[in-house]
């Protein structure tokens, strides 16, 4: 039988309750088995030194994801040199897991804004189902964007799958500000995430 994987990747950092319910809410919807959530040493769109330490990312998801089994995390896109192209992990998965599993690519409508520019949006859109989650909005969304790239129907493919999910106005800029600022980010992360942030001095600092 054909499995159905979400494939959530992103910088986790950290990983908040946005990142959570959105995934189930997507699972949910689409009806997927698992969805791996990938956390990347260096994501494509963010510079290394912005970032927290990829072992605290990764090690934050892994605490999220540990008693839910709808969810696992992968190190792949973590191991692997380099920036953490889209269409590279999902061929790296297409291997693995073979031709009969169908792959669902997880983001927000504001990473949906910035996929023109992502490597070989092309074949992505091809290798993969891209499935968009709402986020807080700022203003209509531009489909003639991806006319120089992408052929109709696979626009049109990418706006079927723009989900009605809850939309969570929570990020992870918001975190790490709030936790400079010595306010509490209870309730925005699990509370093991919290605990992990808390006690290894995590976003205290000015960056
Ligand atoms: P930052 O504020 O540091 O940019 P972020 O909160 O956007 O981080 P990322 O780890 O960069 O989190 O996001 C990974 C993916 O999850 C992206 O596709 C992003 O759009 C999506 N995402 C993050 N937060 C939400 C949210 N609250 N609702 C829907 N999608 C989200």
């Amino acid at each position: 039988m054909p499995r159905r994987i979400g494939l959530y990747g992103g910088s986790f950092d950290p990983i908040h309750i946005g990142h959570l319910i959105v995934a189930r809410a997507v699972a949910e919807q689409m009806s997927l088995d698992r969805v791996l959530m990938l956390p990347a040493a260096q994501p494509p769109h963010k510079s290394p030194d912005q970032l927290a330490p990829a072992e605290h990312r990764a090690e934050m998801v892994r605490l999220a994801v540990a008693d839910e089994p709808l969810f696992a995390m992968d190190r792949w896109d973590l191991d692997r040199p380099g920036p953490a192209y889209t269409l590279d992990t999902v061929r790296h998965f297409r291997e693995m897991l073979g031709p009969q599993t169908e792959f669902f690519w997880i983001i927000g409508s504001d990473s949906l804004r910035e996929l023109p520019t992502w490597y070989r949006v092309a074949e992505l859109v091809e290798s993969c189902r891209i499935v968009t989650a709402a986020r807080r909005e700022s203003g209509p969304f531009d489909w003639d964007a991806f006319r120089p790239l992408l052929k109709d129907a696979q626009i049109r493919r990418l706006e079927e799958s723009v989900l009605a999910t809850p939309t969570i106005d929570v990020s992870a800029t918001e975190i790490r500000a709030r936790v400079r600022a010595e306010r509490s980010i209870r309730f925005l992360v699990p509370e093991v995430v919290g605990d992990h942030i808390h006690r290894t001095g995590l976003y205290r600092a000015k960056p």
